[in-house]
């Protein structure tokens, strides 16, 4: 376990201080920590991929239970510190990726993707927040190996995640959170919880990849949900129609004049498997 003392002195110790722009809030509550890798049920032999470790806090937890972790770090300071300590202790179980963790909005970087391998690994993390929303999204979607997320990010993206049809937060990643996973809220962290603190309220959300997901094709429910909810107060018929999508048969329950934002992911499932030609 890492107390902000000993945080902050990993970094004095190198002339390093915590970046802003890389979204660097440390979490310092150890109990939130355990309560993550817990809700993730990490057993020996695991295989995790973690964004951020940071100071490698988070990533002590995972790896004394017998994970093996591979990390990404973008930081060039936060990286030489990893290498020298985890790399060290762990080097049989610890895989340190220097570099962004993504490639674009909707792909993976090259060598992560190297370094994880195709069996299947859950992702836990404390997240940059700059990254959380398309990492999900890639990793749902594109990702079947990753068998779930367990990540604290903004508590506004976790209600979007979480939300119901007909809601003002409801919208394109709640849909493909919802059809492929199941959403699970399982705390609420004020700034307090992290130093130093950020300027919004933080979440822990866990999405279990479905045994039956609504959708046999998450990418392009992905992307026809993207475009679909870019007009989500249009109606659907015309809507659909100049997005070159034409369903071949409505399905029960939707009428060309509802609009998208008031559809359950069921339904919108069923919708786009209808406009595939
Ligand atoms: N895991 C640590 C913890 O729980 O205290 C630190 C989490 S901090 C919220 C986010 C971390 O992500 C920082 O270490 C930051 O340098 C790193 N980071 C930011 N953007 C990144 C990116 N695109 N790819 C990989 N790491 C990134």
């Amino acid at each position: 376990m890492q107390t902000l003392a000993e945080i902050r002195t990993l970094l004095a110790q190198r002339g390093l201080s915590p970046k802003k722009s890389l979204g660097q809030n440390f979490l310092i509550d150890h109990n939130l920590i355990r309560r993550l890798v817990d809700a993730a049920a990490i057993e020996p032999g695991d295989r995790v991929l973690e964004i951020g470790p940071g100071t490698g806090a988070l990533t002590i937890d995972l790896l004394e239970r017998g994970a093996t972790v591979v990390a990404s770090e973008l930081d060039d300071g936060l990286a030489a510190l990893l290498a020298d300590t985890l790399g060290g202790a762990y080097p049989e179980t610890f895989t340190l990726v220097h570099g962004d963790c993504l490639a674009g909005k909707r792909s993976l970087a090259a060598p992560l993707l190297a370094a994880i391998g195709d069996q299947p690994f859950k992702l836990v993390a404390n997240l940059p927040y700059g990254a959380a929303t398309p990492l999900i999204l890639t990793l749902l979607a594109d990702h079947p190996a990753c068998g779930g997320v367990w990540v604290t990010i903004q508590r506004e993206v976790v209600d979007r995640l979480a939300a119901s049809p007909g809601t003002k937060a409801y919208g394109s990643i709640s849909v493909v959170a919802q059809a492929i996973g199941s959403v699970e809220r399982l705390a609420t962290l004020p700034p307090g919880c992290f130093w130093p603190q950020p300027g919004v309220t933080s979440a822990m959300v866990a999405i279990k990849r479905r045994d039956d997901p609504l959708t046999d094709n998450p990418r392009r429910l992905a992307d026809f949900c993207q475009e679909a909810f870019a007009q989500r107060r249009k109606q659907l018929g015309p809507s659909l129609k100049r997005l070159g999508y034409v369903p071949k048969q409505w399905p029960d329950g939707v009428d060309p004049t509802d609009r998208i934002e008031s559809l359950s992911p069921e339904i919108i499932c069923h919708l786009e498997r209808a406009c595939r030609s």
